[in-house]
Parts: C-alpha cells; sequence; structure tokens
C-alpha cells in the first residue's frame, strides 16, 4: 500500500492551503468593511451601533468556519486523487484477485482458449476474445485476424469482439458485462477497450 500523505506533493497542498487562506483574508477584510459601513452610517443616528458590528463578526466567523471546512475537503481531494494516480497498477491487480474466477468464468475461458486455437489452425496469431453480459449471454467474440490481405493489422481479437459488442449493445449493459481474452491485451486494443 502507498502512504496517502507520502503520494502528495507537497507543492500542490499549499497550493490549496493558500487559496483557502486567501479566501478567509477576504471574508475578513469584506465583512470588516460593512462592519465599518455600518458604523459610520448609524453614526449620526440613536440606532444601536454594536448590533451591526457584532453581526458582520458572526457572518465572517460563519464565512470562515465554511472555508476551512471547504479547505478540508479540497485537501482529502487532493490526497486521495494523487495517492490514486500512484498505484493504478496495484489497484488493477487487487481487483483481480478480488474477482475470484467462478465455474462460468472458467467455462468462457476454456471457450476463448478453444477460439485462439481455431485462430491458430487457420494460420492467424493463437490470441481470442469473448464478450459476456452480466447474465451470462456472449455478446460478441472473435479470434484474431491480423494477417493481411484478409484481415488487418488492427484486427486483434479484443478490438474486434470489443467493436462488435459495443455496437451490439448499450453503454449500461456493456459496464456489467465481463472481456474474456486468451492473453494479455496489447495496448491498441487496451485503448480501444477502455
Ligand atoms: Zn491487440
Amino acid at each position: 500500500m502507498v502512504n496517502e500523505e507520502e503520494a502528495v506533493e507537497p507543492q500542490t497542498l499549499q497550493a490549496i492551503k493558500v487559496k483557502h487562506l486567501k479566501r478567509a483574508a477576504w471574508n475578513t477584510v469584506v465583512m470588516g468593511a460593512a462592519a465599518l459601513l455600518f458604523f459610520l452610517w448609524n453614526l449620526g443616528s440613536n440606532g444601536t451601533q454594536i448590533v451591526p458590528f457584532l453581526l458582520h463578526f458572526f457572518l465572517a466567523l460563519v464565512f470562515n468556519v465554511g472555508e476551512y471546512f471547504s479547505y478540508r475537503t479540497a485537501r482529502t481531494r487532493a490526497v486521495s486523487a494523487m495517492a490514486e494516480s500512484a498505484r493504478p497498477r496495484e489497484a488493477g491487480v487487487q481487483a483481480a484477485v478480488a474477482a475470484d474466477p467462478t465455474g462460468a468464468d472458467l467455462t468462457f475461458l476454456h471457450q476463448t482458449i478453444d477460439l485462439a486455437t481455431d485462430a491458430k489452425n487457420s494460420g492467424r496469431h493463437p490470441f481470442a476474445s469473448t464478450v459476456v453480459s452480466a447474465d451470462g449471454t456472449v455478446i460478441a467474440s472473435a479470434g484474431n485476424n491480423s494477417m493481411p490481405l484478409e484481415g488487418g493489422p488492427t484486427l486483434h481479437a479484443v478490438l474486434s469482439a470489443a467493436a462488435e459488442a459495443a455496437r451490439k449493445v448499450s453503454a449500461e449493459e456493456l459496464s456489467t458485462a465481463t472481456f474474456y481474452t486468451s492473453a494479455e491485451p496489447c495496448v491498441m486494443c487496451i485503448g480501444a477497450v477502455y
């Protein structure tokens, strides 16, 4: 595990602190100026001058307490965003470990490997991919077809299956689907899947 505090660049936290301190100073100056105006405005009258004065003091306090909580939120967000970007690979590994393969997963993996064998037997590279919906229906599947002339260099199994699945079902349905591949996808394919 990456220590969240250590993953954060200190100058970013410093910038957040300075920004909120500036706002707090501004709140204080504006409310102070308003209090002074009320004081001068009431100078000639018999009205109580302490009430508007206290009101503005109270408002400045409320705004600055709000500013403090806004600062805490911004800081927490920056810490978790930076910690998150520092460990994408670790998160991926944890997700893979958490996703314990079920019997259905193994069946679809075997089907995908059979498809890869078919690709190999027809003179292609031995890769295949299958996209399965949450209810266990095969949405799309493809073997590698990256050899010209019949195929093309971008017709990798993962890219072909992803493109076919995207044509067939909605993004919502895809978000709960499972992608099975016979090997770890290449950079082009993983980009396409994203
Ligand atoms: Zn690929």
